[in-house]
């Protein structure tokens, strides 16, 4: 069975509309999907009708938080996309994004590049704004060579346009994923920086406020990271999750579907719906 539980459209930062991602997932022989945009369920309405015959659709969503002055991602599983207390949720979650991307913007102007909102929002074409809008635009005016650059130099860690938007709290995001009916999981936990001793007090924390899974397989990742994850998974007793995190078919490296299988002896997140 083939289980990609963790991808974006173009409702957030992803560039495949919902019903084109599923065609590629359907396409790569994926077997239950899930779109998980950040901050915004907006690719489930545009859906409309069943998914591509065969195929399971989850529900689901990718809510930012802050954690020790770190951005972390929390993906919400098997939710009611139409829940209200999660919808309101999100409407705020989408406020402290477009305040945030006006300081990104305001960043950037004094680096010298006009019209970063303007430029962005076209990027974004409706959608919240985010730091690949941000990166788009600036490869579009030719600031820089590609996108990943543009979060080398002026987006990524430590860098002007790394401003942290004013999210809901950790114990928030995973009630509101609690909510609206949904398992919460913790994103790509390799991917913040954190020493062992860091990511174990957010993990006792994330235990502590609900959090039920965690992602042990996310993108490609090499197999002594699986190793750690599904280790700390076990000591903390969260059912193991994997997903893409598939954004766009320009990434050659990533597609629906293409992630290392999740370790035989340990529980999988869809063994508790
Ligand atoms: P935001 O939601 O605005 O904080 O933007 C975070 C998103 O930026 C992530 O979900 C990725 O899609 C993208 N991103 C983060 N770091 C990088 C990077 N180094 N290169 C390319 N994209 C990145
Ligand atoms: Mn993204
Ligand atoms: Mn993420
Ligand atoms: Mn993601």
């Amino acid at each position: 069975m083939i289980v990609d539980l963790h991808t974006h459209s173009d409702a957030s930062d992803g560039c495949l509309a919902p019903q084109a991602l599923l065609a590629l997932a359907a396409q790569n022989r994926v077997d239950v999907v899930s779109i998980t945009d950040h901050d915004t369920t907006a690719a489930y309405p545009r859906l409309g009708g069943d998914p591509p015959s065969g195929m399971q659709l989850v529900a689901g969503i990718e809510l930012s938080t802050t954690w020790a002055g770190r951005g972390i991602h929390v993906v919400g599983l098997n939710i009611d996309p139409v829940n209200p207390v999660l919808q309101r949720d999100i409407a705020r979650q989408q406020a402290a994004r477009r305040a945030r991307a006006e300081t990104i913007a305001a960043r950037l102007a004094k680096l010298g590049v006009a019209d970063a909102m303007a430029g962005a929002r076209r990027s974004a074409d409706g959608a919240g704004i985010g730091r690949p809008h941000f990166a788009r635009h600036l490869v579009e005016i030719g600031f820089v060579k590609d996108t990943a650059s543009a979060f080398r130099k002026y987006l990524g860690a430590g860098k002007p346009g790394d401003v942290r938007a004013n999210w809901a709290p950790l114990a928030d995001v995973v009630r509101s994923i609690e909510s609206a009916g949904g398992t919460a999981v913790l994103a790509h936990p390799a991917k913040y920086g954190l020493t062992t001793t860091k990511l174990r007090l957010l993990l006792e924390e994330f235990v502590a406020v609900g959090g039920r899974a965690i992602e042990v397989v996310c993108g490609s990742q090499t197999p002594a990271v699986t190793r750690r994850i599904a280790d700390l998974a076990r000591d903390f007793g969260l059912a193991a999750s994997s997903g893409s995190d598939f954004h766009g078919p320009e990434t050659a490296w990533s597609s629906p579907g293409r992630t290392a299988a999740l370790p035989r002896d340990i529980e999988k997140v869809w063994e508790l719906w």
